[in-house]
C-alpha cells in the first residue's frame, strides 16, 4: 500500500467516525423511540431495554427477561 493510500484511509476513517457518532445518536433515539413496552407483570411503563432489565431483575427476580429487540 503506497503511503498515499494511508493517508487517505485515515481521512475516510475519520470521516466514517464523526458520521458514525451522529448516526449512533440518532439510531438510539430511534431505538428508544420504538422501545415502547411495559411490564407484562405488574404493566409498569419501561422505555427502554436496559429499563426492562432493571426492573426485573428488581421486581420480578424469579421471571426471565424477554430478549433485546435486535438480537
Ligand atoms: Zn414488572
Amino acid at each position: 500500500m503506497a503511503r498515499g493510500n494511508a493517508k487517505a484511509n485515515a481521512q475516510e476513517k475519520n470521516a466514517k467516525k464523526n458520521a458514525g457518532k451522529k448516526e449512533a445518536k440518532s439510531d438510539l433515539k430511534a431505538r428508544a423511540a420504538a422501545f415502547k413496552a411495559s411490564c407484562p407483570i405488574c404493566a409498569a411503563q419501561l422505555i427502554n431495554y436496559n429499563m426492562m432489565k432493571v426492573h426485573y431483575e428488581a421486581k420480578h427476580p424469579k421471571e426471565t427477561c424477554p430478549p433485546p429487540p435486535e438480537s
